[in-house]
């Protein structure tokens, strides 16, 4: 689904450039739950705007979905840490948003809107937020702000779900729903993923393959495979296994750090 192939990206910062990227190459299969740890400024949120095509590499190539990126890709959901909702719109009309203004949605956006809204009904009630649609953001909790965001990121079908930080704003229990509310609906709609984190322990109990950078300029230095049992459910967490891949997770990225 996703090929990155010895990519090197330079940005023209204030002072000369700046290698963010050098030698990176990664690969995510259909389907996949990949996740990317690595140290603070390596490259992380750098690599998700290759794979959405928001910037180009100096050197290599990105191909998503068996095509060469040259611009943005339409079939990706995106969302971040914070959920950036409009507070003047309500949660129904917060998800709906993209449809009203990206191409073809937009153009029969109005001829489609019963379909739509059913759409957002099926996914509100897939991340527990029924009956929650008339709200405005600002009477619902982070957590479910949150979840509002990732309704909004999937509304347009996407194959492919890009994630950075998404829960990084929140308290550990409300992280955890959330991690659960992710797993399930992943496990649904049959996307890719790709998730951008610190959270180590989140990395390990989504993901089907953790991909660990170096330092900046950035590149993949180790990949692991996950192999619990699916569906998990947080007890996996308090696994002997789970807390020593987590450890090791811990060394390596310590180990970039000092290098
Ligand atoms: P991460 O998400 O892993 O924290 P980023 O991808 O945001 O890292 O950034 C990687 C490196 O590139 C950092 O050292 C950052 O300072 C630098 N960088 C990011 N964006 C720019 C930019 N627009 N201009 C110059 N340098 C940048």
């Amino acid at each position: 689904m996703i090929e990155l192939d010895n990519i090197s990206l330079a940005y023209a910062g204030r002072t000369g450039p700046v290698l963010a990227l050098e030698g990176t190459s990664l690969s995510v299969g259909q389907g996949e739950f990949a996740a990317v740890v690595g140290p603070s400024g390596c490259g992380k949120s750098t690599l998700m705007k290759l794979v959405t095509g928001l910037i180009k590499p100096t050197t290599g190539t990105v191909s998503v979905d068996g095509a060469q990126v040259h611009g943005p890709v339409k079939m990706a959901g995106m969302a971040f840490q914070n959920a950036n909702l409009l507070p003047w719109r309500t949660v129904t009309d917060n998800i709906l948003l993209p449809l009203e203004i990206v191409e073809p949605y937009r153009s029969h956006f109005r001829a489609k809107k019963d379909e739509y809204r059913a759409r957002v009904e099926n996914l509100l009630s897939i991340v527990g937020l029924q009956g929650f649609g008339d709200r405005y953001p600002w009477e619902l909790s982070g957590g479910m702000q949150q979840r509002a965001s990732l309704c909004r990121s999937l509304i347009h079908e996407p194959k492919l779900l890009m994630l950075d930080e998404p829960f990084a704003a929140l308290d550990a229990f409300t992280r955890e729903e959330l991690w659960c509310v992710l797993r399930d609906v992943w496990q649904r709609l049959n996307f890719t993923v790709i998730l951008v984190t610190h959270d180590l322990r989140e990395a390990v109990f989504l993901a089907d393959t953790i991909h660990v950078m170096s330092a900046r300029p950035g590149r993949i230095i180790d990949t692991r495979t996950v192999d619990f049992a699916r569906p998990r459910d947080l007890d996996v967490c308090y696994e002997r296994e789970f807390t020593d891949l987590v450890h090791v997770l811990r060394n390596k990225i310590a180990e970039v750090r000092k290098a």
